[in-house]
């Protein structure tokens, strides 16, 4: 009975345990709820135990989307140098993605994680039922169009004796000639539990722009305003928008005050971007190789008619303010300075 205790069979698991006894008083498969705390974020939760042991704890903040298995397989991979595309998407099965793809050895490797197998014996399961009749399909179109090896590991608990086990016992270390000494599995832990929501945290807070860390992290923009916003909302992320003097968006200076007075911000939807002034307006478009005159911008703005093939939507200065300080965590772009204040009364 004793050598079932959680904190004895997965002593990597004690650090979420709020309170240790517990860790050594109940076994993996126990069905009691406990208290757990994410070690990377703090974030509080209970679960039970059996769920934990398989499943992870799958933190609803700094969790990145990427399973435990996958990353620790991924790491596996880059220990031996190979190069892959990970969620690579075929055009003979355009509405499936593939866990890791070998293009030199055309070959593809799945992970299938708990949710793979819990359903198995169940077949009544009509969700897991069809997660399997998935695997069937995707297994058969990658080998009916040319893929010449197609592994799947059983990845499902997320702990390293069970994924090393599956991993040494597949195909695997054949084909990619490599025996168990070669891999530093400690290092495939450390990067199964890490977390890239973390890694952007600390980027953001270390005053980096957005785009130091989307070239750093590899992850699109939207993920990094989604990343930022959850930090922020458990208190990580010391501000949701970053210091004005840290922005990344390009800067076409309007050098003097007088045009200020009377800029007219507009905003032109085909190219989504927010124009400080006319000034700004000409001075992008010139450099995309459109010539323009204010005298035209002002009929389009007022006639809501085009010029150079561009249609202009008026918006006053507060609304150009807004956009601006949003800039960095939206879709669209902003050309030109905000406003300061005293010119906000102007009309
Ligand atoms: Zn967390």
């Amino acid at each position: 009975m004793k050598n079932n205790i959680i904190g004895i069979i997965h002593p990597e698991l004690l650090k979420y345990f709020i309170s240790q006894d517990e860790a050594f008083k109940y076994s993996c498969h126990s069905k009691h709820m406990v208290l757990l705390k994410c070690p990377i974020c703090g974030h509080i939760k209970s679960m039970p135990i059996d769920q934990f042991t398989s499943h992870g704890f799958a933190c609803p903040f700094c969790s990145d989307g990427v399973s435990y298995p996958n990353k620790f397989v991924r790491n596996l991979f880059k220990q031996l140098g190979e190069s892959f595309e990970c969620e690579a998407k075929f055009e003979w099965l355009p509405n499936r993605l593939y866990d890791l793809y070998f293009y030199q050895r055309n070959t593809i490797v799945e992970i299938h994680g708990s949710q793979h197998y819990q359903g198995k014996p169940n077949f009544h399961l009509i969700s897991n039922r069809k997660d399997w009749e998935i695997d069937i399909e995707k297994r058969k179109y990658a080998l009916d169009n040319g893929i010449v090896n197609y592994i799947e590991i059983d990845c499902s608990k997320s702990n390293l004796e069970y994924i090393k086990h599956s991993i040494m016992h597949s195909e695997l270390p054949q084909l990619f000639n490599f025996s168990e000494i070669d891999i530093d599995w400690q290092q495939c832990v450390m990067a199964a539990e890490s977390s890239l929501v973390k890694e952007v945290w600390d980027l953001w807070n270390a005053g980096l722009t957005n785009g130091e860390i989307l070239s750093r992290v590899k992850i699109s923009k939207t993920t990094l305003r989604d990343y930022v916003r959850r930090g922020y909302e458990i208190g990580i992320c010391n501000n949701l928008y970053q210091p004005k003097n840290n922005r990344t968006k390009s800067h076409i200076k309007t050098n003097n005050d007088n045009g200020l007075y009377n800029a007219r911000p507009t905003y032109v939807e085909d190219d989504n971007i927010y124009f400080a002034t006319y000034k700004d307006v000409i001075n992008y478009y010139e450099s995309q190789g459109l010539i323009m005159s204010p005298s035209r911008i002002s009929v389009a703005v007022n006639h809501k008619s085009s010029t150079r093939g561009k249609y202009f939507t008026p918006i006053t200065k507060r609304e150009f303010n807004n956009k601006y300080d949003l800039a960095d965590i939206s879709d669209y772009q902003v050309v030109g300075e905000r406003f300061d204040d005293r010119f906000l009364e102007v009309m």
